[in-house]
């Protein structure tokens, strides 16, 4: 199937229109056309060669909405016109102590990304949501359910599953306290999950800018992360902290902040950290973490959460002609709070 999308050729290339062909369908394949695709930090880091992984030309995005168009003849999920969804990841070894359990995430081969991963049966490198077609196998289709709004549901598919999932890991509910570091697309849904799930939640911000917002979303306080005497008063005070930060940073300020037993959770991918300072983690019995995403079945649970209880990001629709200046825009954290691209906006492939 020929279709068409947005790539980076190179580091300093800025995205531009690309054609290129999606794999015949497999027997256990659905081919989706693309509705929406939200724009993720990470997509912004990968284009630009930040990780030192990325193969040229990229189409990023793994932040996937859309509607079946065919499916191949094993199929038995799903059918032409359902409403289906796709994250971070398209494949995975199946069989593995991980894959079984439905942490494909943390799969024993490693995960097949979305983007910028070779196919498991071609070697071909994948390409994402930046484009008008994806073709999936089955076991990593998402179904979005009829109450959730297509055109918001996107930014779930990675800034949602990635924060809910150490919510749920570490079993976060009423009477949890948890504060969340940055306050983007990824900050401002684990906001509002945190909060649906009945935790009282602060943000912990570069400044006072965003505290109406951070409230509007369900958060109880916001604390500014330079202000040290409002940081002391909050010593022992969070059972979880979620880092969302996607640049290298200190995390020390933010240790004593745990109640004992506390996790700080990582999920920016910010490359080597600073040196901690032992004691705090010591003597409060702390920890640091780390998160990947989240397995294909804890997707479908946050999808169908999202939509009993009415959580929907908070996104700005854009052109996909508009994606190199709304990376730019991400960069100076000028988004509230996450870019969604409207596929209609791309030209229709020739076939
Ligand atoms: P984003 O929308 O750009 O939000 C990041 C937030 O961090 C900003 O809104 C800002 O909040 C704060 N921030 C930005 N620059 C900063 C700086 N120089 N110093 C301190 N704080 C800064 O990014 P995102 O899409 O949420 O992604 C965040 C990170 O998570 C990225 O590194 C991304 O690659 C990573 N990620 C990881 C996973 C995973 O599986 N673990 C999945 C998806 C994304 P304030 O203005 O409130 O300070
Ligand atoms: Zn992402």
């Amino acid at each position: 199937m020929k279709t068409i999308g947005y790539a980076a050729q190179s580091t300093v290339s800025p995205l531009a229109p690309f054609s290129f062909e999606r794999r015949d369908l497999r027997p256990n394949d659905v081919a989706m056309e693309i509705l929406y695709c939200g724009v993720c930090h990470s997509d912004l880091h990968m284009s630009h060669n930040d990780w030192g992984w990325t193969t040229y030309p990229i189409v990023p995005g793994h932040e996937i909405v859309g509607r079946v168009i065919e499916v191949g003849r094993e199929v038995k999920r799903f059918k032409v016109g359902d409403a289906v969804a796709v994250g971070c990841m398209v494949d995975s070894c199946q069989v593995c102590d991980q894959c079984r359990k439905g942490e494909e995430q943390l799969c024993r081969q490693g995960m097949t990304m979305t983007y910028s991963s070779p196919d498991r049966v071609t070697g071909e490198m994948t390409h994402g949501g930046y484009s008008k077609h994806l073709v999936v196998r089955e076991e990593f289709v998402l179904r979005v359910p009829d109450a959730l709004d297509l055109s918001r549901a996107a930014p779930l598919l990675c800034a949602g599953i990635t924060t809910y999932s150490p919510l749920r890991t570490w079993n976060v509910g009423p009477g949890s306290r948890v504060g969340v570091i940055g306050l983007g697309g990824l900050g401002h849904m684990a906001v509002k999950l945190a909060s649906g799930l009945g935790a009282a939640v602060t943000v912990l911000s570069r400044s006072a800018d965003k505290e109406a917002d951070a409230r509007s979303l369900g958060a109880d306080a916001l604390l500014i992360s330079t202000d040290l005497e409002a940081m002391t008063k909050a010593q022992s005070s969070f059972d979880l902290i979620i880092d969302t930060v996607p640049v290298k940073h200190d995390l020390n300020p933010y240790l004593p902040l745990l109640d004992i037993d506390g996790t700080l959770v990582v999920v920016g991918q910010v490359g080597p950290l600073d040196e901690l300072i032992t004691f705090p983690l010591l003597l409060g019995r702390r920890r640091v973490a780390g998160s990947p995403i989240g397995g294909i079945a804890e997707t479908q649970e946050l999808l169908d959460f999202c939509a009993r209880k009415n959580v929907l990001p908070e996104c700005e629709m854009i052109h996909m002609d508009e994606i190199n200046d709304a990376f730019k825009r991400m960069v100076r954290s000028d988004v509230r709070y996450r870019f969604v691209i409207d596929m209609s906006s791309l030209p229709k492939a020739r076939s």
